[in-house]
């Protein structure tokens, strides 16, 4: 698929004299997948529709429609309940390559407009204002051209905008207009601005922390407002609750990506695959995928982690065990590990299988093996093995134990990371 050429989208900005006013544009899809969903097919237009991972009956809503949402279907509601209320719901299976493929073709449309700073999600951008882009109404044309651009990408697609003086509050005002908002909040104008919302619309105030706020009394913002910076550091235990108050009066800073910690991979098993013999090959595959992604982000793994759901039956529900190891990225050592791990694990039918590395080090961080030389021929191999599934397909090349199951556990649909297109390319047959 190639996107159309969107010639001119960037807007004429008025040469007002330059006194900042918002500094960072954040766009975040509306209804992403399903609109996708409804683009493609366009029988789905105008109705409720939301997207499941595959159709099964343990399956739950990852995305709904805004016809969809007007009955109270939303992420996460399970099938059942989605039937419940909205009998007449249009299902679709996720399409997890076609919602890359439009990512990457909305994410051209947008740098038509401005560059484009941050992918935060598949659906999340920020970009930073610069100069004359950083006046209102300049601000505002640039956003009405992005809304404009992303309708020639798909004329179902829709985007809520939010204009603020950092990210943050950019996230934030995005937030506060759906579908196809346009919101801005002025640095003049904060923190009294936010007043209308509660303290768990923040970004970075989950459940957890919003009970913490309470037993301290704050459940308003205008509560949460009142506080002193210290006091914020000292509710959240961390020096986050005092960047949070400064970010709510429009300080502009926002912290380097933290490195990460784990990686790993998440699959609920088709029908076939759950026996438990069966599903060896399944978890085979995924450590394959994840050994790959680990050497092309040119990480190590000083840990593996195994976690298993199991398919009714008797309590517990989950198995999971960890193993330690020197740093390793070659997939014949780790899949030694993984067996290892599943070996430990009660033979009953599985649901879902994930697998994760963890304690994972950068090239320098690494501290050398003692005994190097036989992961290092194996280092090499995998090196080899990612070369040819690079060149011609990411499954050309694959551990011959993986076979049974090379169709199965396709790419996810990613929410954080945005895989690269070619990982898709096997799937398309
Ligand atoms: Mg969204």
């Amino acid at each position: 698929m190639t996107g159309p050429l969107i010639a001119g989208a960037r807007p004429r900005l008025a040469s007002l004299p330059e006194s900042p006013e918002v500094g960072w544009l954040f766009l975040d899809l509306n209804a992403y997948f399903a609109s996708v969903e409804q683009q493609e097919r366009p029988e789905l237009r105008g109705r409720p529709v939301a997207v499941v991972p595959m159709i099964t009956r343990n399956t739950c809503c990852i995305a709904a429609s805004y016809e969809a949402k007007a009955f109270g279907v939303k992420t996460g509601v399970s099938l059942a309940d989605a039937r419940k209320l909205c009998p007449q719901i249009e299902l679709v299976a996720g399409q997890p390559r076609l919602y890359v493929e439009y990512h990457h073709r909305i994410l051209a449309a947008v740098e038509q407009c401005l560059p484009v700073d941050s992918v935060l999600s598949i659906d999340e951008m920020a970009c930073r204002l610069l100069g004359r882009e950083r006046q209102v109404e300049n601000a505002r044309r640039l956003a009405r051209a992005v809304k404009a651009a992303l309708r020639q990408v798909g004329e179902t697609l829709r985007c809520s905008v939010g204009l603020a003086p950092n990210r943050f509050l950019a996230k934030v005002a995005s937030d506060m207009q759906k579908p196809d908002g346009l919101t801005v909040l002025l640095a003049r104008d904060l923190p009294q601005a936010l007043f209308a919302l509660a303290p768990g619309d923040l970004p970075g105030i989950g459940p957890r922390m919003q009970q913490r706020l309470a037993r301290a009394g704050i459940t308003t913002m205008p509560q949460m407002a009142a506080l002193s910076p210290g006091a914020m550091r000292g509710l959240w235990g961390s020096v986050l609750g005092e960047r949070m108050w400064h970010w709510m009066r429009g300080a502009d800073f926002h912290d380097p990506e933290p490195p990460r910690k784990s990686l790993g991979k998440q699959h609920v098993l088709a029908p076939e695959f759950r026996p438990f013999a069966a599903a060896w090959p399944v978890a085979l595959k995924m450590l394959h995928m994840a050994a790959g992604e680990l050497r092309q982000l040119g990480l190590w793994a000083r840990g593996l982690g195994l976690g298993c759901e199991f398919l009714g039956g008797p309590p517990p529900a989950f198995w999971q065990d960890q193993c330690r190891f020197l740093p390793c990225r070659n997939e014949f050592t780790l899949q030694a590990h993984l067996r290892r791990l599943w070996a430990r694990c009660p033979p009953r039918p599985l649901i879902l299988i994930s697998v994760y590395f963890d304690r994972l080090a950068a090239e320098g961080e690494r501290t050398l093996p003692l005994f190097e030389a036989a992961d290092d021929r194996r280092d090499r191999a995998s090196a080899a093995m990612d070369a040819l599934n690079r060149k011609f397909g990411p499954q050309t090349v694959y551990p011959a134990g993986l076979y049974p199951a090379r169709d199965s556990a396709p790419v996810r649909i990613p929410f954080r990371t945005i895989p690269r297109l070619d990982r898709f390319k096997a799937q398309t047959g």
